[in-house]
C-alpha cells in the first residue's frame, strides 16, 4: 500500500484516530466556523506534522467521518485549525459542539502546495468562497519563509459576508501579502470590486514565467483560472489546483475519490494542472 502522508501518526497506522479536545471556536462566515483542536495525547501532539494543503479526517462515533483541510500555520506545534461549513452529517453535528468537546482526528493526508520551493516566485493564490481554508496554511507558511519574490491572495465569494478570514487581512498586508476580494454579489457594505476572481489576476501577473498559481475553489472556477493564467504567459506546469472529491477512507482503498487513473485522496487534493487539465474536460470523471 502506497500512503502519501507525512506525519508521523499516519506514516504508523492511517486507520487510527487520535482524540482532540476542541480548544475555541471562531465564527467565520455564516455557517462557517474555525475550530482549533488540541491533540489529546502529548505525544501524538508532539509528533504531529503536516504541510500546507494537507487534509485530516475529522471522525464524530455515531455520525462519520469528513476530509477537512488544516488551515492553521504547519509550524504550530499547539493547536490544528479546521475551518468547517455545515452542509451535512458530520459538519452539522461538527457545528452542534463546544469548546471542550472531543473529536477524533486522522491523519494528516494528501498531497502539499508546493510552497517550499517558491524561491524567488511570485506566488498568487487565488480562493474560491471555502476553498481560501485549504490555502490558509500556504500563505501562512510563505509569510513566515519570506523566500518567494511576492505573495498575492486574490479571494471571491458569492456575496460580502462569504469572504474568509477578513480580521486577518491587515496582518497579512503588514507581512507583505497583497490581498485582493471579489464579490459576484455586492450588497451596501460593499464598495469593493463586482465580478468573478479571475477578473482580478491580469493586475497580479507582472512576471507571468517568475508566477506560480494555486488555486482552490469549484472546479468550473478553477478551470477557468488555470486558461486565463495560462492564457497569459504562466507555464502550465506552474499551475496548481486542490480538487474537492467525496471521500471515505483517504488511503487509496475504497476507490470514492477515484478521478480517472488518480484517487484525490493520495494522488491529490493539490495536483498540477498539466496532469489533470484532460481529466477535468470529462464531465462526471
Ligand atoms: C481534500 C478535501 C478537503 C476538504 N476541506 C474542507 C474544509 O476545509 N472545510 C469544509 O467545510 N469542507 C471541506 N471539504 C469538504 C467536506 O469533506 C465535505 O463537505 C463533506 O462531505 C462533509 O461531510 P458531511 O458528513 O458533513 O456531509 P455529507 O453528509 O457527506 O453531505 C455532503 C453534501 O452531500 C449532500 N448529501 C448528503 N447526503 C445526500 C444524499 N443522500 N443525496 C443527495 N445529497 C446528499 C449534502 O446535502 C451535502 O451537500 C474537503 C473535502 C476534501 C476532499
Amino acid at each position: 500500500m502506497s500512503v502519501s502522508v507525512s506525519g508521523a501518526a499516519a506514516e504508523k497506522n492511517p486507520w487510527r484516530s487520535h482524540t482532540a479536545r476542541i480548544c475555541t471556536i471562531t465564527p467565520e462566515t455564516p455557517g462557517v466556523r474555525t475550530y482549533e483542536l488540541e491533540l489529546e495525547d502529548p505525544v501524538e501532539r508532539d509528533h504531529y506534522r503536516f504541510a500546507a494543503g494537507q487534509f485530516n479526517m475529522l471522525y464524530l462515533p455515531g455520525i462519520g467521518e469528513a476530509a477537512i483541510s488544516v488551515s492553521s500555520d504547519p509550524a504550530g506545534r499547539d493547536t490544528l485549525a479546521h475551518t468547517v461549513r455545515a452542509v451535512g452529517n458530520v459538519t452539522d453535528a461538527l457545528a452542534r459542539l463546544g469548546p471542550g468537546d472531543q473529536v477524533f482526528v486522522r491523519g494528516p493526508f494528501g498531497t502539499p502546495w508546493p510552497v517550499a520551493e517558491m524561491l524567488g516566485r511570485d506566488v498568487v493564490i487565488v480562493a474560491g468562497g471555502l476553498g481560501l481554508a485549504s490555502q490558509r496554511a500556504a500563505i501562512l507558511f510563505l509569510m513566515a519563509e519570506r523566500a518567494c519574490r511576492s505573495v498575492t491572495v486574490l479571494h471571491g465569494a458569492k456575496r460580502p459576508d462569504g469572504l474568509l478570514y477578513g480580521r486577518e487581512y491587515d496582518a497579512w498586508r503588514a507581512a507583505g501579502v497583497a490581498v485582493h476580494t471579489i464579490v459576484n454579489e455586492a450588497d451596501a457594505s460593499w464598495s469593493g470590486p463586482v465580478g468573478l476572481v479571475t477578473d482580478l489576476l491580469t493586475d497580479s501577473l507582472r512576471d507571468p514565467s517568475a508566477t506560480t498559481i494555486l488555486c482552490c475553489g469549484p472546479d468550473p472556477m478553477m478551470m477557468g483560472v488555470a486558461k486565463a493564467a495560462i492564457g497569459r504567459g504562466v507555464a502550465t506546469r506552474d499551475v496548481f489546483l486542490s480538487l474537492e472529491r467525496n471521500m471515505a477512507c483517504a488511503v487509496a482503498h475504497c476507490g470514492l475519490c477515484q478521478f480517472g487513473p488518480l484517487f484525490v485522496c493520495r494522488d491529490g487534493p493539490v495536483l498540477p494542472y498539466e496532469r489533470i487539465a484532460e481529466l477535468l474536460r470529462i464531465p462526471q470523471v
